[in-house]
């Protein structure tokens, strides 16, 4: 066997072929590692449809690669040389390659990080992390527009990326002369025959194979693992966005916060999963939208809307994830304890909003933005649950879930654990919210107008107690001194009684 110049390791999250420590290497020197681990899959125990959505696209990228020319050694997870973490299967490889050295982009997460940063001293030879170019702004770039900002808005980050892109710019200026049109997004959805459903696509034998591997191995873990539809391959995902670029964006704008019965996915691209492994680039399908725009077929709000998720919120969260860890995971600013509830794990519950969030988490791994903000975390934030417990569950049902990305939207955006740094207010909504922007209450055994007593939704005692209980904290916050100023004027008994069914309500989780 001719030893390798470089042993280049892909994570599974790495899944591209322009990556940074592919282009560092020549196929006819270097030897690629890629690793289907016991660690990986268990650190969280990982719904079904997302170790088996990993596993095969790495298998399919392993393939690409093979193609491309490149000697891949693929250990599979029941392969007999399995090590179960990657310390372990790397320094198997360089004992038995003996390469002059190891090469490895940077990981996405914190924990990845430390444990390559770790290999510097551990390996006999030198290894190289490289920087991962997927993204548009690096973590020091991140740090440095960020550094003397008393404030850390998304709105001015997402500006600042608009420039830089030139996505949607008429010279210096904004398409349409405004950064933002979000305020005409807020429309509620109805029933529609002709609702578009994202691209799926069958399990080819590959996918069966790992079907069949998750089936046995990870039996026990959240979540169906079929019907299994997910684009597995970089072509196959392009597709499915172009598809959603076709068919749904026409109506993303409008309905981006609008959540129906019966329809999961409603006019959302269904994509993170694919770009979050690095299936589809940012910038390029964002490129794609900008063209729908220009040449006519979607109108500004969507384009606009669309854009600001990709290269505003996405990148921004990402920032902040790199400029708050470690520590970030253990925000608490309410200083809440409670454990999460039973429904997030079997939807054996009488509140229908939460009972559709969660089925559809279990059933498809996905639930759109809004069901996570305003009906998931919403709930955990009225309840008072402990946020780290909270940001284990979001890390473990979703097929797009990575920490980096996960962690800010949980304990920042949804918790607003980090006391105000990513969100300008707690995304707290009593059911009023929930009843504008869905159907679900019209299907609910609770009463979302009434507030107190056995049969009003949960949600509105809730939401009156958790003000009542954070008073202090949250009266100075400019768009919250309002509510707490309306609770004060509630007479003494009303406020007994929100107590009382807050209470009553928790009691009996
Ligand atoms: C509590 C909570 C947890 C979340 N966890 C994750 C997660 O683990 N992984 C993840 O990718 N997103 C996460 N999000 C953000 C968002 O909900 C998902 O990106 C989105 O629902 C994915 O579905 P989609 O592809 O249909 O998105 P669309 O609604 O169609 O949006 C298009 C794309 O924009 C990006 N995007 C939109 N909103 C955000 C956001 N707030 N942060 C980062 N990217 C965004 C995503 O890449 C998404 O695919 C979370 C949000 C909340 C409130
Ligand atoms: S009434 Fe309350 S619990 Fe029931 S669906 Fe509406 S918001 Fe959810």
């Amino acid at each position: 066997m001719t030893k390798p110049r470089n042993l280049i390791l892909v994570l599974g999250d790495q899944l591209t072929p322009t990556l940074t420590s592919l282009a560092a290497g020549d196929p006819a020197q270097d030897r690629v590692l890629m690793a289907e681990l016991h660690d990986e899959t268990t650190y969280v125990r990982h719904h079904k449809k997302k170790i088996a959505f990993l596993f095969s696209a790495m298998r399919h990228f392993a393939e690409e690669l093979r193609r491309a020319g490149w000697t891949v050694d693929y250990v599979t997870l029941d392969a007999q040389g399995n090590r179960g973490s990657f310390t372990a299967q790397v320094a198997e490889a360089v004992a038995e390659l003996k390469p002059e050295r190891i090469l490895v982009t940077e990981a996405g997460e914190w924990r990845v990080a430390q444990m390559l940063e770790g290999w510097r001293t551990t390996f006999p030879v030198p290894v190289e992390i490289l920087p991962d170019d997927r993204f548009l702004c690096s973590p020091t770039e991140f740090g440095a527009w960020a550094s003397g900002r008393q404030q850390l808005r998304m709105e001015y980050f997402y500006r600042d990326m608009r420039r830089r892109t030139r996505l949607l710019m008429d010279g210096d200026q904004p398409a349409g002369g405004r950064w933002n049109f979000d305020a005409e997004n807020r429309k509620p959805a109805d029933i529609d025959l002709f609702m578009p459903q994202p691209k799926t696509y069958q399990p080819d034998a590959i996918s069966q194979d790992v079907l069949a591997l998750v089936a046995t191995r990870f039996g026990n873990h959240f979540g169906d693992l079929l019907p299994f539809r997910y684009a597995v391959t970089r072509a196959d995902a392009e597709a499915a966005f172009d598809a959603f670029v076709r068919e749904a964006l026409p109506n993303f704008g409008d309905f981006q916060d609008a959540m129906l019965t019966g329809q999961p996915f409603l006019y959302h691209a269904v994509i993170a999963q694919y770009l979050n492994c690095g299936l589809l680039d940012p910038l390029r399908i964002c490129r794609k939208v900008e063209e729908a725009y220009r040449s006519g077929t979607v109108k500004l709000n969507a384009a606009e809307g669309f854009i600001r998720q990709i290269i505003g919120w996405r990148e921004y969260v990402r920032g902040i994830y790199w400029l708050k860890m470690p520590g970030y995971e253990r925000s608490n600013h309410f200083g809440h304890t409670r454990p999460l509830p039973d429904f997030y794990w079997t939807a054996v519950t009488d509140m229908a909003c939460v009972r559709a969030a969660v089925t559809q988490t279990k059933e498809l791994a996905y639930a759109h933005h809004i069901q996570r903000l305003m009906v998931t975390g919403n709930f955990a934030l009225l309840a008072g649950v402990d946020p780290h417990e909270l940001h284990e569950w979001y890390l473990c049902v979703y097929a797009d879930a990575y920490e980096w990305v996960e962690l800010p939207n949980t304990v920042g955006m949804s918790q607003f654990a980090d006391g105000g740094l990513l969100a300008s207010k707690p995304y707290a909504a009593s059911g009023a919210y929930i009843n504008r922007m869905s159907d679900y209450c019209g299907h609910c055994r609770y009463d979302v107008k009434q507030r107190t007593g056995p049969d009003a939704c949960p949600f509105n005692a809730l939401y009156w107690d958790f003000i009542a209980r954070h008073r202090e904290k949250i009266r100075h916050n400019p768009r919250m001194a309002q509510m707490v100023r309306s609770y004060e004027k509630f007479a003494p008994d009303e406020q007994q009684r929100i107590a009382e069914s807050a209470a009553t309500f928790l009691a009996s989780l």
